[in-house]
């Protein structure tokens, strides 16, 4: 028997398969999706194996043994292994990337390379290698360059062997636990305690953690006394790791749900019924009860004995929705996210695998929830960007999704209060199902919303970040105990620091971009690479010491409140949330501590649902506007309307303030009135115009390099190639230097396809990205080629 194997190179020169013949007494146990190890070239990697078969494509002799496998079950169903083939080609990558974006992380190879002594090695070698201090398998990480040099002759004439270990990253977690040594007879005497605490630990016929026995109420003391006088023993266990343990989810039973859910529900479930493979866009204003819907529905394929995968844009921001769900289906759910540890993710994944948990529910990877009959799909949020990868392979969970429900003949449902254009559309022309939800699920109603403009605030005279009526409002939330939610898209102190003698703003040396100023640790930083410096009292061009900051950021904003409603601020962005959990931490801080102002950047946005929150703020609706980019109205939109969202969800009425400049922009406009349909029309028309998504398709190169010359060069070349190959039809716009013009001293330079067909683009993609794989590695220039991209920068 034969197998073909993809290696674990990533590497456009092995995007390929090898073969390898199965050893004899192998034959019984390696099958499609098992991890093999197997020889290449001098070295032993791991690969994984995609066929098997009886005969080879060429002389059989010639082909070597695969050496060894480290699995017992495939780690790889066949279904994912047709997927992996699919967006490889779809997304212009390599098998091995894909498969390794399938698998948890913990199970990617590690390798070590190791030195020892070989059988021939004379007197001579062995003097060098004892000489340095090395033993059999010393780790070659651990040599110096020196010792090296010093071994060199020896791995020449084969008398040191280098050799290649590959180790997992899978450590079972274990945890102490005690058992009873069954000794009858004893002194415990009148020590009731520990009486009672031995009868329970003899009544359990496993061992008993000992965080177990603490939560019943004996204490390690306790455990202890019993331990020396000699009457249990103790012991490490393997345990799960389990994120969510020690955590009570009390039961939330099913609704009844109103009519316009029960149609949703109705046309899904006979489409389950039918084992078909529709794509629904579940359109749901926010709070109209989509994600009722979605339980039941996922109730349903347990029902039928099926499992069903539910994605959220990132879990580790709304630990409300699995609170949900575990509240729902109890241990029944896996949670994926990205918030857990390599080993963590491996348990909840195994769950699956095993069929130990029948929901998921994650973020974009968990699209990959390895199980084997699935009964249902939901992308909540499917609008959401963090459903695109922004690295290699740059797949997006709609696409991954839709392949899925294919294969098991099931639905697929997209929710969102704000549908991408995209998916409106295709809902238009009927390529999708179209579900609507127009009611909140409750008695609540939709919130107030009001514009202040800015510019008019300026003109009479209050040039704060917080204008007059929200002055009031959040007064006022304050005086009656409820609680306001405040956005700012914007997080540092300032946005920059400059100049007023000569106007110089200090510029990151890596990046072209502001530094932004933190006041907390007194640095300027720049928000792409990480870049940080103190702040300079003088100008660093005409060292004039007239130098000031500008724009405000949370930090400062933090501060503001703090002075102006002499209150307590929860603040949510990207520096306070940096630690795993604080994210949650503050969120329970917020509602449990009654804390009257919630800030934070988009972040707060989603999922969040809080009974006394009555007033939410928007304090520059502008900041997206402003982006360069042909999205930038949508995004505006959708984060108004999300935001929005969070106000008033249940008894006390909410209201909802955006602060602009752009009062009569009508991406601001329509979100005071929550009219997605005429938002949609406007920016269809727009779109039409200008010849963008969803009217085109798009596929965006980028070039990087640190020479400027080549990156013009490489994309004069790709313009060529691309001006050769297109139809007529599709538009090539560029080259031209991408909106960010430098990031980490690459300077950038991009051009966008927009075409309609394009038969042959597949073949022309590959063919460019095969080119520029070889180029890299020989100058230092990389492409990026981006199908469907969702950021155009
Ligand atoms: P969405 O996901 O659209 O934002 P939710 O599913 O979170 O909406 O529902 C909003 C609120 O209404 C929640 O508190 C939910 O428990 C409640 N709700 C949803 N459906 C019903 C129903 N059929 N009857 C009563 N309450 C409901
Ligand atoms: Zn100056
Ligand atoms: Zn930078």
């Amino acid at each position: 028997m034969f197998v073909s194997v993809i290696v674990d190179i990533p590497s456009k020169s092995v995007n390929q398969v090898f073969d390898y013949r199965i050893p004899d007494g192998m034959d019984e146990i390696i099958r499609v999706g098992h991890r093999v190890l197997v020889p290449f070239g001098r070295r032993t990697i791991q690969g994984y194996v995609m066929n098997v078969k009886d005969a080879a494509d060429f002389d059989p002799s010639r082909i070597k043994p695969i050496a060894g496998t480290l699995d017992i079950e495939p780690v790889l169903t066949e279904e994912m292994i047709v997927i992996a083939k699919y967006l490889a080609e779809y997304y212009i990558d390599q098998y091995i990337s894909v498969i390794e974006t399938i698998l948890p992380a913990a199970l990617k190879a590690n390798y070590k390379k190791l030195v020892r002594l070989s059988e021939s090695a004379g007197a001579d070698a062995r003097g060098a290698f004892t000489g340095l201090g090395l033993s059999d398998g010393s780790e070659i990480k651990s040599l110096n360059s020196e010792a090296l040099s010093v071994l060199r002759p020896y791995l020449k004439s084969g008398e040191v062997v280098e050799e290649t270990k590959i180790s997992q990253h899978t450590k079972k977690k274990t945890a102490l636990a005690v058992y009873s040594l069954k000794i009858t007879e004893g002194h415990l005497g009148r020590a009731k305690k520990q009486v009672e605490l031995l009868d329970r630990i003899e009544s359990s016929s496993e061992p008993i953690l000992m965080s177990d026995l603490k939560a019943e109420g004996y204490s390690n003391h306790l455990v202890n006394s019993l331990y020396k006088k000699g009457y249990i023993d103790k012991m490490n266990m393997e345990v799960e790791r389990d994120p969510y343990s020690g955590r009570i989810f009390e039961y939330d039973a099913p609704k009844v749900l109103n009519h316009e859910q029960r149609t949703a529900y109705d046309e899904v479930s006979a489409s389950m019924d039918a084992q078909s493979a529709g794509t629904y866009l579940l359109h749901g204003i926010t709070g109209s009860g989509k994600t009722e819907v979605y339980l039941q529905v996922i109730q349903k394929a347990l029902d039928d004995g099926r499992a069903a995968i539910m994605l959220v844009p990132e879990i580790a921001l709304t630990p409300q929705m699995v609170n949900r769900f575990k509240r729902r289906f109890g241990d029944d759910v896996a949670v994926l996210h990205s918030g857990l540890s390599a080993g963590e993710k491996y348990d909840e994944w195994s769950k699956i695998k095993e069929g130990r948990a029948r929901v998921s529910v994650g973020a974009r990877s968990s699209v990959f929830a390895p199980f084997e009959n699935v009964g249902a799909i939901i992308i909540d949020e499917e609008h959401e960007a963090t459903y695109k990868q922004s690295d290699r392979p740059m797949y997006h969970a709609a696409e991954v999704a839709k392949f899925r429900s294919r294969y098991h003949g099931c639905p697929l449902i997209l929710g969102s209060a704000t549908p991408s254009l995209e998916s409106y559309a295709r809902s238009e022309k009927g390529v999708y199902k179209r579900l609507e939800l127009t009611k909140r699920a409750g008695t609540e109603m939709l919130p107030d919303i009001n514009i202040v403009d800015m510019s008019a605030e300026h003109r009479e005279g209050n040039t704060s970040i917080i204008s007059k009526p929200l002055y009031e409002d959040i007064k006022d939330r304050i005086d009656k105990g409820e609680q306001t939610v405040l956005l700012l898209n914007r997080r540092g102190y300032s946005n920059f620091q400059i100049c007023q003698s000569c106007g110089h703003v200090p510029m990151c040396p890596n990046c072209d971009i502001s530094l932004t100023y933190h006041k907390s640790n007194s640095s300027l930083l720049c928000h792409y690479c990480g870049y940080e410096t103190g702040v300079h009292k003088e100008c660093d061009s005409c060292q004039s010491e007239d130098v000031t900051f500008r724009g405000t950021g949370t930090e400062k904003v933090e501060e503001i409140l703090r002075d102006m409603f002499a209150t307590d601020v929860v603040r949510m962005d990207n520096d306070t949330t940096r630690r795993k959990g604080t994210h949650e931490k503050l969120l329970d801080h917020f509602e449990n501590d009654e804390i009257p102002i919630l800030l934070g950047t988009q972040m707060i946005a989603k999922g969040l649902d809080y009974p006394m929150v009555t007033l939410v703020g928007v304090l520059n609706a502008d900041t997206m506007l402003n982006l360069p980019d042909f999205r930038a109205n949508e995004k505006t939109f959708q984060l108004l309307t999300q935001v929005s969202g969070r106000a008033g969800r249940h008894e006390l009425a909410g209201e909802v303030i955006f602060q602009t400049y752009n009062p009569e922009h009508y991406a601001i406009e329509l979100a005071t009135n929550n009219d997605y349909r005429r938002f949609y029309e406007k920016e269809m028309a727009f779109r039409k115009l200008a010849r963008y998504s969803p009217f085109y398709f798009h596929v965006l190169f980028t070039v990087s390099s640190e020479d400027v010359r080549s990156c013009l060069e490489s994309t004069t070349h790709i313009h060529a190639a691309l001006a050769e190959n297109m139809s007529e039809q599709s538009i090539i716009v560029g080259p031209s230097p991408s909106p960010i013009e430098r990031i980490n001293r690459q300077h950038r330079f991009q051009i966008l396809l927009k075409y309609k067909r394009e038969p042959a683009l597949l073949g022309v993609l590959s063919e460019l990205d095969r080119e520029y794989h070889e180029k890299y590695k020989k100058e230092d220039i990389s492409l990026k080629i981006d199908v469907n991209p969702l950021v155009i920068m």
